[in-house]
């Protein structure tokens, strides 16, 4: 263990396929807030692995659950019952106010489960004409990375040379009510957005927007899909991100904190109306809902029910918000957006780029990332306390130079 973040970095490169661009450090443990890397330096991680570290690296609660699970059973495959897939299954659908989940492990396919549920809901009971179902998305929509996702992105990298490309979608503007409103037609089996566009950076709708798709899809009978894989799990402040508009909608998908990055969980969190449209040997995962991922997903589940951590993203991120806001008095920032401990900054040009400004604050012990170009996201753990935020903050504003 004594080779360079050069040295390993440079065999790393040697041999990934190169569909990611890293900040060039290597982490060798982390803690709460906080990351090591292989020579020592520490970082505070403002990116909680893009929302799934919600309640910090190490957490000992959830530590301790998938410890206890480990010596116990990790995979029976869905073939038979185990003891912790009934609990997952009842108190998943309880904190959502649903009736049944179906599990998966990445958001990704978490998403294609949403996309087949509503198809299938399309056919089975709203009574749309085989193979005529269509779904309406947002466009800078971020689902995930499958063929059948990236087929209705609208960012050329996500999308170029991935086709031939799925049928049945239908790209409207985020935020445009009256667009999505022409989008819906007799064939329309769901809406599927995310309530604030993460990955797009961290968009939030405008006022009113998802509390119109509600009441658009529930006049014509689609389906709204929530994706709070990102936004979703107390980021916000909120337990759901939908929540701010007094949204509920027909079903979320959820991942990432799901697991509380410990394990890749993922859900479809729905009625029984729904996900009922499922019969055995229709739809499956040999990993999802194993002993491991519901032991663990069962401790962040109890972790939500508390209310601390949607609290604690709520106070904190009206302070990570004043910061931010001052910080477009300066000219060195041309926006800023989100909804609790959740941020996108963007950058003035003259600083330079997303990228830049990203690498600037690695070498003051600050890990963020870039998205788009010119928009860096801040998103730390939720139980990082304000003494250390405030240090980030600090860092951020040396590399502005303000
Ligand atoms: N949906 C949203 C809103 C996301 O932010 C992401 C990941 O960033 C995904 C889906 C895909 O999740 P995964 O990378 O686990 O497949």
């Amino acid at each position: 263990n004594e080779a360079s973040t050069e040295a390993l970095t440079a065999a790393a490169e040697a041999h990934t396929a190169h569909n990611y661009h890293p900040l060039p450090v290597v982490v060798a443990t982390a803690d709460g807030a906080w990351m090591t890397d292989v020579e020592g330096r520490r970082y505070l991680d403002l990116l909680a692995g893009y929302s799934a570290l919600n309640f910090g690296h190490g957490n000992p609660r959830l530590i301790a659950a998938a410890q206890a699970q480990l010596e116990r059973v990790t995979l029976t495959s869905r073939a038979f019952h185990h003891d912790r897939f009934g609990a997952f299954c009842e108190q998943l659908a309880e904190l959502c106010g649903m009736e049944l989940v179906l599990p998966m492990n990445t958001g990704a396919e978490a998403v294609e489960t949403a996309l087949k549920t509503a198809r299938k809901w399309g056919y089975q009971v709203k009574g749309v004409p085989e193979g005529r179902a269509k779904i309406v998305v947002a466009g800078n929509n971020f689902h995930g990375r499958t063929t059948t996702i990236v087929s209705f992105s609208t960012d050329p990298e996500a999308r170029a040379d991935f086709g031939p490309y799925t049928p049945g979608f239908e790209i409207v503007p985020y935020g445009d009510l009256t667009a999505m409103r022409a989008a819906v037609s007799e064939n329309t089996v769901a809406v599927l957005l995310e309530p604030i566009q993460g990955e797009a950076g961290v968009l939030v709708p405008p006022a009113g927007y998802l509390a119109g798709v509600r009441e658009l899809t529930r006049e014509r009978n689609v389906l709204f899909i929530a994706d709070e894989i990102q936004s979703g799990l107390g980021r916000t402040g909120r337990t759901f991100a939908c929540e701010h508009e007094g949204v509920v909608p027909d079903m979320y998908v959820l991942g990432k904190a799901l697991g509380g990055g410990v394990v890749p969980v993922s859900a479809v969190v729905s009625s029984a109306e729904v996900l009922g449209v499922f019969r055995p040997g229709e739809h499956g995962s040999t990993f999802g809902g194993n002993p491991l991922a519901c032991a663990v997903a069962l401790e962040v589940i109890a972790m939500l029910r508390s209310g601390e951590y949607q609290a604690r993203a709520a106070e904190l991120g009206e302070h990570l918000h004043r910061e931010l806001r001052q910080l477009t008095d300066t000219g060195r920032v041309t926006a800023v957006r989100g909804r609790g401990l959740w941020a996108g900054v963007d950058i003035a040009s003259a600083v330079g780029t997303g990228r830049e400004v990203s690498e600037r604050l690695l070498d003051r012990g600050v890990l963020v990332k870039d998205t788009h170009g010119s928009t860096i996201r801040i998103a730390p753990p939720l139980m990082i306390s304000r003494e250390d935020l405030d240090w980030g903050l600090g860092q951020l504003r040396a590399v502005l130079g303000v």
